[in-house]
C-alpha cells in the first residue's frame, strides 16, 4: 500500500495550537467526568466516507477520520478515511472510550450546516506504518453480521462479509454458515473439524442445515435484497 501524502483539507478548519494531539495530555475535571456519563449507552457505527484521505503532518500525528455524534439516536459514527488500518480503527475506539470517561473537550469539536458536532481524529504517524497492518474496509452488506463495524481487507484487496441463517443446534461438530466477498454471491461454508465420525443422527442434522442455509443464500443473492447505500 502506497503512502498518501497530500494536502489536508481539514487542517485549515482544525483549531489551531494542536488540538488534535491532546486526548493523552488532557485532564478532565470532575464536572466533564459526571457529564461523560450520559455518553455510556451510546451505541457505536462505523460508516464509510467518501471524497477525504488520511494526511500525514509536521506535528507527528496523521489525520485518520472523523468522528461525529447523534445525540437523538444516541449513537456514535465513526468514519475511517478510505486505506485506514487496524491501527487507525483501534484509535477510533479508543476516542469513544475517551468521551465516555470525560474527555470530550480535548477533542476539537466541529458543527456542521445540519448542527451535527464531529471531529477529526489523529493517530502518532510513527505507530501506524501503513505495510505493517492490514487495511480495514468498512461493512455496508445489511445481512452481513458485521454490518456497520469493519473487515479486515485480505491479499486480493477484498473483504469477507458472514451471514448466520437459524441458531446452530447445541453442541454441534460443525458451522454452517454463508460467506461472500464484496463482489460475489452469498455461498454455504461449512466448518468441520473431524475428530469422530458422525453419527446417524448428525448426519441428518447437517444435512438439514445445509439445506436450510442454501435456502437463505438463494434469498439473500436475489435482486430485491440490495446493499444498503451509506
Ligand atoms: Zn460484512
Amino acid at each position: 500500500m502506497s503512502t498518501i501524502l497530500q494536502a489536508a483539507p481539514e487542517a485549515a478548519q482544525a483549531p489551531s495550537g494542536g488540538r488534535l494531539n491532546r486526548l493523552g495530555a488532557y485532564t478532565p475535571s470532575p464536572a466533564e467526568i459526571e457529564h461523560a456519563a450520559r455518553f455510556r449507552d451510546y451505541t457505536v457505527e462505523y460508516r464509510p466516507i467518501r471524497g477525504r484521505s488520511i494526511t500525514h503532518h509536521e506535528d507527528g500525528f496523521s489525520r485518520i477520520g472523523q468522528i461525529s455524534v447523534d445525540h437523538d439516536a444516541r449513537l456514535f459514527k465513526l468514519y475511517p478515511y478510505p486505506h485506514a488500518t487496524t491501527v487507525d480503527v483501534r484509535q477510533m475506539e479508543r476516542t469513544v472510550a475517551a468521551i465516555r470517561s470525560g474527555y470530550w473537550g480535548a477533542l476539537p469539536w466541529q458543527t456542521s450546516e445540519t448542527g451535527t458536532q464531529w471531529a477529526t481524529v489523529a493517530v502518532r504517524t510513527s505507530a501506524r506504518r501503513e505495510s505493517e497492518w492490514p487495511e480495514v474496509r468498512v461493512c455496508k452488506v445489511e445481512s452481513c453480521q458485521h454490518f456497520r463495524e469493519w473487515h479486515r481487507v485480505d491479499d486480493e484487496g477484498s473483504v469477507r462479509h458472514f451471514a448466520v441463517g437459524a441458531d446452530e443446534p447445541e453442541g454441534s461438530p460443525w458451522q454452517v454458515g454463508l460467506q461472500r466477498t464484496d463482489d460475489g454471491p452469498w455461498q454455504v461454508s461449512i466448518d468441520y473439524a473431524p475428530d469422530r465420525p458422525l453419527t446417524e443422527l448428525e448426519v441428518a442434522g447437517l444435512l438439514s442445515r445445509i439445506r436450510w442455509v442454501a435456502e437463505d443464500a438463494r434469498r439473500l443473492n436475489s435482486p430485491a435484497v440490495q446493499e444498503v447505500p451509506c
